[in-house]
């Protein structure tokens, strides 16, 4: 699954590093049973792949000689072969409200830009750390209100990319911290940053398995939420793959407007959805992740926002057990919206908890370091035809702007 790097050639017992075999394995983006088989692949105990996890997830080493219950030999033999790699950053940005983003930079030579945000909040069980972490450099399904979508679709980010952003997050609150003192900062993690996680399946999966595994972070799987915007057939894959919580992007109450706003209802329309949501909910242990699904539904002012929206959503999800989530849509330059007023938002959110649904409205927060949702890919450089096509669209409206003005 780990597809980033060609393994060097491991035979059972030996490793044979030929002077082409220069691309290290980066042990970053493993899921435990990769790990294990790739321990068992160089005839070494496969309970090395946990030691190995533990320090790299749970103490932040990326150095295998700082690695002490491994013997001298096998570390040696690691660091002929392999790397503990996270993305490197290129910006961070650290906000007064606590809220931090980094961008990394993926791939080779001037590579592609990529953000992760992480926001600080108060619960019922302490202080909540929520990272919002990106699975692909911008995205293919362009819906109307998101600049990621905007950018077009560039890459896929692989298993290491994905799981990197957690680890420099926790790593950020640890750096001054001695080895054997560090632990795990972040207590949530949402798949809500750039890019659709179900179209980039296998690293998303592998990666959110290390974040629930105990050798690694070990969290709990109601704090791993993966948001899509409706890939029906993987939705059905995942309820088979994992425990974790969905998070549906719904944004609409029928069809006629979903078309609009979230293009892949045109594939994948809201009956189907919410069928696929259905059967992703189980019935079985109070434990599970699945007992309900959160809808996520970003506030556009005149468009989305009016009273019978509020009614047509309750017809909607009257038997899909849900929590509803009202994002204030954030602007960015040239967006074809406005956010609803905070009037709207509060009078949509009545109608829907007077109906009895827990309904919430998503705190902006971090705005002054342009962390915001959908404001993720700000300053990102953008080299698809989307982007110039989206480019050309501003310029021609500024034309027309200057020329009325
Ligand atoms: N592709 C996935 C996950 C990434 S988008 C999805 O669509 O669910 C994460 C969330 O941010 C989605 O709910 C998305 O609809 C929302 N979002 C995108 N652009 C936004 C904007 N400009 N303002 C507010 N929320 C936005
Ligand atoms: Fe992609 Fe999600 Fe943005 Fe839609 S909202 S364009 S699916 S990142």
């Amino acid at each position: 699954m780990n597809s980033e790097v060609a393994h060097p050639s491991v035979a059972q017992g030996e490793i044979k590093t030929s002077p082409e075999a220069i691309q290290k394995v980066n042990l970053l983006g493993m899921s435990r049973s990769e790990m294990e088989k790739f321990f068992e692949d160089m005839g070494e105990k496969k309970f090395r792949a946990g030691q190995v996890m533990k320090w790299i997830h749970q103490f932040f080493v990326t150095d295998f000689a700082e690695m002490t219950n491994i013997s001298g030999k096998l570390r040696e033999k690691l660091e002929k072969i392999c790397e503990i790699k996270a993305p490197e950053v290129v910006h961070r940005n650290y906000s007064k409200d606590g809220t931090r983003k980094w961008v990394f930079r993926v791939g080779d030579g001037e590579g592609s830009l990529v953000e992760t945000v992480l926001i600080p909040a108060e619960d019922k069980t302490g202080e909540r750390k929520t990272l919002c972490i990106s699975s692909q450099v911008g995205c293919a399904l362009d819906c109307s209100f998101c600049s990621t979508g905007k950018q077009g679709f560039q890459r896929d980010l692989t298993p290491a990319e994905i799981i990197g952003q957690l680890w420099m997050a926790n790593f950020s609150y640890m750096e001054e911290v001695p080895v054997a003192e560090r632990e795990r900062s972040v207590t949530n993690v949402v798949m809500m940053g750039m890019g659709e996680p179900l179209l980039n399946y296998d690293a998303v999966l592998s990666s959110m398995s290390i974040m629930l595994d105990d050798f690694a972070y070990g969290m709990s799987k109601r704090r791993v939420t993966l948001s899509t915007s409706g890939v029906v057939p993987k939705i059905d894959q995942l309820a088979k793959d994992i425990d974790v919580a969905l998070a549906i992007s719904l944004h609409a109450p029928n069809d006629e407007l979903r078309n609009e706003l979230v293009p892949i209802n045109k594939k994948y329309p809201l009956e189907q959805l919410i069928a696929a949501c259905q059967r992703y909910i189980t019935k079985d242990g109070n434990e599970s992740a699945r007992k309900h699904v959160t809808i996520e539904y970003v506030m556009l002012d005149g468009v989305n926002d009016k009273p019978e929206h509020a009614q047509q959503l309750l017809k909607l999800l009257k038997n899909l057990p849900s929590k509803i989530n009202l994002i204030p849509f954030n602007p960015f330059p040239h967006a074809p919206y406005g956010r609803s007023s905070r009037n709207r938002i509060i009078a949509f959110q009545k109608t829907l908890s007077d109906a009895g649904f827990v309904c919430t409205i998503r705190q902006t927060r971090g705005d002054d370091i342009d962390a915001a949702c959908g404001q993720l890919v700000g300053q990102v450089a953008d080299r698809t035809r989307r982007a110039a096509q989206w480019k050309k669209k501003i310029a021609e409206k500024n034309e027309i702007l200057r020329s009325e003005g």
